[in-house]
């Protein structure tokens, strides 16, 4: 818990300098009094709003979109036609805006799912050339080339807001938002988004269904550039087609980028660099286009993590040439991991899997050509085989992240040969990769939490209202995450980042978040590559442990001692058939396998 908490108030210091330099930015433009202070520093914050709600699907969850500001026009023109032409209040047109900004930004995120990123950066992009092109041919309703006008100030009763009272309800509004997206991106919900962005398939293994995270991306995305649309529509008091150029688009993804993508200061900073101070230094505007476009050459060559990502690396840097290396880190070789796994039981009995005359190609290579296999529930089965034999294809079958071409897949009496790979994590199954994939750029305890991500019940409502109850969910997983790690030999070290470890004690990490989902079936591909035998003796403690704590393990694995020494079955792969099946002292002093692995002749 005192860890909990410390990481908190690390949080928050570290936050500081960007929260003063926020309020300096919202106090300067009240104090001074100035009206162009004031005009500005209100559509700078509209700016911070709407690349805010982009850095959450962007920098997050890894989903570019070049379209935003076409989705501003969608709530900017909702806004002014409903108040102009309608005469609808607007705290009444608002919620009408973001609804609407909700569905086109959703429409829009229908190729993400089929597409990949550069792909959606050119439908976005498209979309928002469209946008521009519809509000002039809709005339009738967007009054074409001249737009609307006469859009009138927000009134609470009979009093109508100024200029300021607008600088302060967008400041409020983003204050909240803020808030808003700190807590999910610390939640479960970030966690998922993140994955998403970093490795799909691991995302799907924990249980997060990539379709729905990029659709809640979409979702949170049009709803911040409605709401932006809708404030700025009040703010100039009129819209017309020109607001909406293509430039105006893409400003939103580049002061995301030049901020700091997946950096809660980010979109603040960029809109402080590319917006505000060519706009005070007037001189400077007409020579924007070239420092920018140079400015962002620069940045994604020596600083890819925008402005806040170089400035916490600075941070980072600093901090450790201060501190006696050896002092650094708790000493891991003292530690004693693997023999307590310190999470609870598993979340209900172990999971058996039958394997019917499954067959998968890829294109010409066969590397499943009928397999017919009974993994006992409660057991350590073994595969073994020779590079390109495979081994890995097969657990990509049974674990969903691969369709079967042939053949039927049956978990514990259910035929899941159709179902998604997130809805086996969600029945307990859980997975080790061959080559780590973690959440990169975060902690190692987000990394680990993130295998509870099918355990916690608090669902998005509760998150981000946080609840007490969800909060207490967070904190109870929270000490359970750092038990685990100090159970793999990584106490003290929850807070550090996941790239940073070394290759080895980044597949300890892997172990620790496929416990935390508390499996039923564990799956883990090659654990013992690259582990030293002391580290090794320590792997084959745990996963008898692990065993015996009532989980099914499927382990594949080139190295034959481990496997002797653990295994209860094993079976063995030779070009996609099975050779052959049995206890480890039979199937391994086969002369068929003694041939597979020695090549000798028959
Ligand atoms: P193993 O894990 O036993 O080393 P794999 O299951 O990874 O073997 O691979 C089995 C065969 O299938 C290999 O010949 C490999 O090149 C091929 N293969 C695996 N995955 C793919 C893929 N996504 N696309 C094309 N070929 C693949
Ligand atoms: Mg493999």
């Amino acid at each position: 818990m005192s860890e909990v908490r410390g990481a908190r108030s690390r949080a928050v210091r570290r936050a500081a300098p960007w929260l003063v330099l926020v309020a300096a930015a919202a106090a300067l433009p009240l104090l001074s009094g100035d009206p162009t202070i004031t005009y500005l520093a209100t559509t700078a914050g509209i700016y911070v709003l709407v690349g805010t709600g982009l850095n959450l699907m962007f920098g997050y969850t890894g989903q570019v979109s070049l379209g935003q500001g076409a989705l501003v026009a969608v709530g900017a023109y909702t806004t002014g036609i409903l108040m102009a032409d309608h005469a609808w209040t607007f705290w009444a047109a608002a919620p009408v805006a973001v609804a609407v900004a909700v569905g086109a930004g959703t429409l829009m995120a229908l190729p993400a799912f089929r597409l990949s990123s550069w792909y959606i950066a050119l439908v976005t992009l498209g979309a928002a050339m469209a946008a521009r092109s519809l509000l002039v041919e809709f005339e009738g309703l967007t009054g074409g080339w001249s737009g609307l006008m006469g859009i009138p100030r927000p009134a609470l009763g009979p009093w109508e807001l100024g200029e300021r009272d607008i600088l302060w309800l967008v400041l409020a509004v983003n204050v909240m938002l803020f808030v808003m997206v700190r807590t999910i991106v610390g939640s479960r919900l970030g966690r998922g988004m993140m994955a998403v962005r970093d490795a799909p398939e691991m995302a799907q293994s924990v249980g997060v269904a990539p379709a729905r995270m990029k659709l809640f991306a979409f979702a949170c995305g049009g709803a911040t550039a409605g709401l932006g649309g809708a404030l700025l529509a009040v703010h100039h008091g009129l819209v017309t087609p020109d607001d909406f150029t293509l430039d105006f688009s893409i400003l939103f993804l580049l002061v995301v980028i030049i901020g700091g993508a997946a950096r809660l200061a980010g979109p603040v900073i960029g809109t402080l660099l590319f917006f505000a101070l060519p706009e005070l230094l007037t001189g400077l505007a007409e020579w924007r286009g070239l420092i920018y476009g140079a400015a962002l050459l620069v940045l994604m060559v020596y600083a890819p993590q925008g402005v806040a990502g170089a400035w916490e690396k600075l941070r980072a840097r600093r901090r450790s040439s201060g501190v006696p290396a050896d002092t650094a880190h708790t000493d891991t070789a003292d530690a004693d991991p693997g023999v307590p796994i310190e999470a609870g039981p598993p979340r209900g009995e172990p999971l058996g899997v039958e394997l019917i005359g499954v067959r998968k190609s890829f294109g010409g290579v066969h590397a499943l050509r009928g397999i017919d296999l009974t993994i006992e529930p409660g057991t350590v089965h073994a595969i073994v085989g020779p590079n390109g034999s495979g081994k890995t294809t097969l657990l990509n079958v049974i674990s969903r992240l691969l369709r079967q071409d042939e053949g039927q897949v049956i978990l514990d009496a259910e035929d899941v040969s159709r179902a998604p790979a997130e809805r086996l994590a969600r029945r307990g199954v859980a997975r080790v990769f061959q080559t780590p994939r973690l959440l990169g750029t975060s902690s190692l305890r987000d990394n680990v939490l993130l295998g509870a991500y099918t355990r916690e019940r608090s669902g998005g409502p509760a998150i981000v209202l946080r609840l007490p109850w969800a909060r207490r969910e967070q904190a109870e997983l929270a000490e359970e995450a750092d038990r685990l790690l100090a159970g793999h030999g990584l106490a003290g070290r929850a807070s550090e980042e996941a790239a940073s470890l070394p290759h080895g004690e980044q597949r300890l990490l892997e172990v620790a978040r496929a416990l935390m989902a508390r499996p039923r079936l564990l799956l883990m591909d090659e654990p013992a590559a690259g582990l030293t035998p002391r580290e090794l003796e320590s792997l084959g403690r745990l996963i008898r442990a692990i065993r015996d704590t009532g989980t099914t393990v499927v382990l594949v694995e080139h190295h034959i001692e481990l496997v002797a020494s653990v295994a209860d079955v094993v079976t063995v792969l030779d070009r996609g058939r099975l050779v052959t099946s049995g206890p480890p002292q039979e199937a391994l002093g086969d002369a068929r396998v003694v041939e597979v692995y020695l090549g000798a002749p028959a």
